[in-house]
């Protein structure tokens, strides 16, 4: 299995109030084009921003904050904050995949939260306390645009299409992590590695992911054999490939199935909101 979703061929794609028609490669229909450059053929290639807050924006209000975001590559394990920490940048993952993890004091900890791009790591700075009680750590390596922590106050505050968006995304946020708190006072082990694996890939849009024992204990706030059992259950039903510190899911419609209803209601919010 290849690690990256399958991209749609190319496509013509017109630019509004243009003359003329462009070949777009793996272009995402109605997304807006984040940089546009020429292939040594002579046709252009144009790449287009997947985060879905920012892909959200009109085209116009993209243009006036495009030389606010910084592209940055981020590192799997790389520290994005700690507890005590004030946040000074703010995150639009568009192929990363952060994790937002609460450490007990005897060390063990639990992730409750996943941000890719259909979000933003930064919620605190638009809710004007810069500040969080929890690391946050790359999971999945990948792309994302960063913002001044400064910028995006500025531009929260000015009550335009971002604010709608950023407060769209925060609503979404709060329904996930009540939702996870049930998921993970109700059901089992298993279930909530499902609903984890099918999160993890919508949000990076690849079919394999990093993952050791002691990671996937980390994740699933459970000790390293329940998370080796619901993993191997899962491997062993053939939903997924589990080898060498990394997952490939074999058959997401499987693990749709065999997942509780948490995926499904998170899920739903998100799709309300951001297009895909
Ligand atoms: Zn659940």
């Amino acid at each position: 299995m290849s690690g990256k979703r399958q991209t749609s061929p190319a496509r013509q794609y017109r630019v509004p109030g243009g003359p003329h028609s462009l070949p777009v490669h793996g272009a995402w229909k109605g997304h807006l084009p984040a940089k546009e450059s020429i292939l040594p053929d002579g046709t252009q290639k144009v790449e287009f921003v997947r985060n879905r807050i920012l892909a959200g924006l009109p085209r116009k209000e993209y243009a006036r904050i495009a030389s606010d975001l910084v592209p940055t590559t981020l590192k799997a394990g790389q520290i994005l904050y700690e507890p005590g920490g004030t946040m000074q940048s703010a995150y639009f993952p568009e192929t990363a995949v952060v994790s937002i993890l609460s450490q007990a004091e005897d060390g063990t900890s639990i992730e409750v939260s996943l941000v890719g791009s259909e979000g933003v790591v930064g919620v605190p700075i638009v809710l004007k306390s810069h500040a969080l009680p929890y690391r946050v750590v790359v999971q999945g390596a990948g792309t994302a645009w960063r913002m001044k922590a400064d910028v995006l106050r500025r531009e929260f505050d000015r009550c335009g299409p971002l604010h709608k968006l950023l407060l769209h995304y925060v609503h979404a946020l709060i329904v996930q992590l009540a939702q996870s708190s049930a998921c993970n006072q109700f059901h089992t082990t298993r279930q909530r590695l499902c609903r984890w694996l099918l999160a993890s890939e919508d949000l990076s849009g690849s079919n394999e992911l990093r993952s050791t024992q002691e990671f996937l204990s980390q994740m699933l706030g459970v000790n390293r054999g329940s998370a080796n059992q619901a993993a191997g259950s899962l491997q062993r039903a053939g939903l997924i490939r589990y080898r060498r510190g990394r997952i490939t899911i074999l058959n997401r419609a499987g693990l749709e199935t065999a997942t509780c209803e948490c995926y499904r209601i998170i899920r739903s919010e998100f799709d309300r909101f951001f297009r895909r």
